[in-house]
């Protein structure tokens, strides 16, 4: 009542607005406060994520305003004080509206868990997609009777589990390499088992160092192979996967190669979970007929397989606010051989079922814009979360065991 008394003069009128602004920064701070909590008690790694993030400095800047409204209100100067808070509600607008990622700190969507975000939290119906790179072998030096009997392994675990999946062809390695004969009904025996085959490029090139017309001509001497193979079931290739997973070194190279691709009824394949397969396979390929250190990084692949599976799931989570069908990247590999029957298990107890590249990639998620350019095959993940101006998560990305890298550079030294 006293306030609409006071508003009969233009000093009371500056009061009573100095009074909203108190109260509207009061209101705000615990908003911010709230926030803080919600995600320290939901999700250690989306709070220190958020830790560093510009909207703790909207936080302090606003508590800062805040203190100034309240002094020159006590000291009588409503008009200043009333400013302040204008100045506090614009600041909070800009964070809220125009800095990209503070409003979205925190996982959104009806569907964000609200238990603790672990891996444990198992929804109902967890989908996977499975794609092998680097075919018809990844080790390029194993003698092709081993290739057909692991391929021959790996293929059995594949129908065991109802599993279909992608295999993206390296052309030169089946047609440059010897045997091409036997090289392509190794190819033969995938497409049989109901792996789709795609392009991986002729000759493995980095999209970072080469041309784009250069890069486009791999592609395309690339695409012979899956073409012929896919053919004779009267089938066509749908899938490229870029060697490195790298898309481009500038936007323009990359939307332009997007349009290349598309002329010629290829999708990009993307993925979302990686286990860095490649450095454990290296690693166990070295060890040689020691059994002991064999088993240990057998052991720490599976331990990591899960760990990274984990992430990509809390990622998913935090970037749509549910878990998106899962598109997993292996190579075909001696670890993998060794070691695919276990990973599709743990898949299986982790509550997935293994559904086709395709049918992955009809959910809405995978048509988020792609928001990363540079040299990194970072996960779809991650381009997504650049893509919805959400802050990055890559620094949070499990890596192996500080040994594992160790051991894979004092591999790659020699
Ligand atoms: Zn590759």
């Amino acid at each position: 009542m006293a306030a609409g008394v006071l508003s009969s003069t233009g000093n009371g009128r500056a009061r009573t607005w100095a009074r909203i602004g108190i109260v509207v920064q009061f209101l705000a701070l615990l908003r911010i406060l709230a926030q803080y909590l919600w995600l320290e008690a939901h999700s250690a790694a989306a709070f220190t994520a958020a830790s560093g993030h510009p909207w703790v400095v909207g936080a302090l800047l606003t508590a800062t305003l805040a203190l100034a409204t309240v002094l020159l209100y006590f000291g009588g100067r409503f008009r200043a004080a009333a400013a302040v808070a204008g100045l506090t509600v614009a600041v909070l607008l800009v964070y809220r509206f125009v800095v990209p990622g503070v409003a979205s700190a925190a996982p959104v969507g009806p569907e964000a868990p609200r238990g603790a975000a672990t891996a444990d939290t198992t929804p109902a119906s967890r989908s996977v997609a499975l794609t092998f790179d680097d075919l018809p072998w990844a080790d390029a030096e194993v003698p092709l009777d081993s290739v057909a009997e692991r391929t021959r392994r790996m293929l059995a675990v594949l129908r065991a589990h109802g599993a279909p999946g992608v295999a993206f062809v390296i052309g030169r390695r089946v047609l440059a390499d010897g045997d091409a004969g036997r090289r392509l009904d190794l190819l033969r025996a995938w497409r049989d088992a109901g792996v789709e085959l795609g392009n991986h490029t002729w000759s493995h090139l980095s999209f970072q160092n080469t041309p784009l017309d250069r890069y486009e001509d791999d592609v395309l001497r690339g695409d012979a192979v899956p073409r012929l193979l896919m053919g004779e079931v009267g089938k066509t290739p749908h899938f490229f996967r870029p060697p490195f997973n790298q898309t481009g070194r500038t936007r323009v190279a990359r939307d332009a190669f997007a349009a290349f691709l598309a002329e010629r009824g290829y999708a990009l394949a993307p993925f979302t979970v990686e286990d860095v397969d490649y450095a454990f396979d290296d690693l166990y390929r070295a060890a040689g007929g020691d059994t002991a250190s064999q088993a240990r990084i057998g052991r720490t692949y599976l331990a990591h397989f899960d760990t990274a599976m984990a992430f990509g799931e809390r990622l998913s989570r935090e970037t749509f606010g549910r878990e998106i069908p899962q598109v997993l990247l292996l190579h075909a590999d001696d670890l993998n051989a060794l070691y695919l029957g276990r990973l599709l298990a743990h898949l299986e107890a982790r509550g997935y079922r293994f559904v086709s590249l395709k049918t992955a990639l009809a959910d809405s998620a995978y048509a988020t814009p792609d928001g990363y350019v540079g040299r990194y095959g970072i996960s779809w993940l991650h381009r997504w979360r650049k893509g919805l101006g959400l802050p990055s998560r890559l620094r949070e990305e499990p890596d192996p065991p500080a040994w594992v890298l160790q051991d894979y550079q004092a591999l790659h030294r020699k």
